[in-house]
């Protein structure tokens, strides 16, 4: 699976990768929304995007709903990598077309099982 990771935090841009690396998925990384959204225009469709809540410049919600507003992007599937324990936040996600959501911090086996959620 071809992913693409945006998050502002370098640590976990690389705590993800390297997760999914060991999963067998090959991914590229963006800072911000903004980054990101040039990235899936220049690169993508990516197959799977880990998408941050919390960024500078465009926040991953924004990216979330950018994303969907461009029907190319139907078949990636967004999955929220986030802090955030307010529901709210995730259902707001989810409703803008978000698929999944993995809360920090997760295990290298939650991360597969909610892979595998995304895939079936
Ligand atoms: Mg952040």
């Amino acid at each position: 699976m071809r992913a693409i990771v945006i998050d502002d935090s370098r640590a976990m841009r690389m705590i993800l990768r390297n997760v999914l690396s060991e999963l067998g998925h090959e991914s590229v990384e963006a800072t911000n929304g903004q980054e990101g959204l040039d990235a899936v225009k220049q690169h993508g469709p990516f197959e799977l995007a880990l998408v941050d809540w919390n960024m500078p410049v465009m926040n991953g919600y924004d990216f979330v709903k950018a994303v969907r507003s461009d029907p190319a992007n139907d078949s990636m599937k967004i999955m929220m990598v986030t802090t955030e324990i307010e529901t709210s936040q995730v259902t707001k996600a989810l409703e803008a077309g978000a698929n999944e959501y993995v809360m920090k911090p997760f295990t290298k086996d939650a991360l597969r099982d909610k892979l595998e959620l995304l895939a079936a």
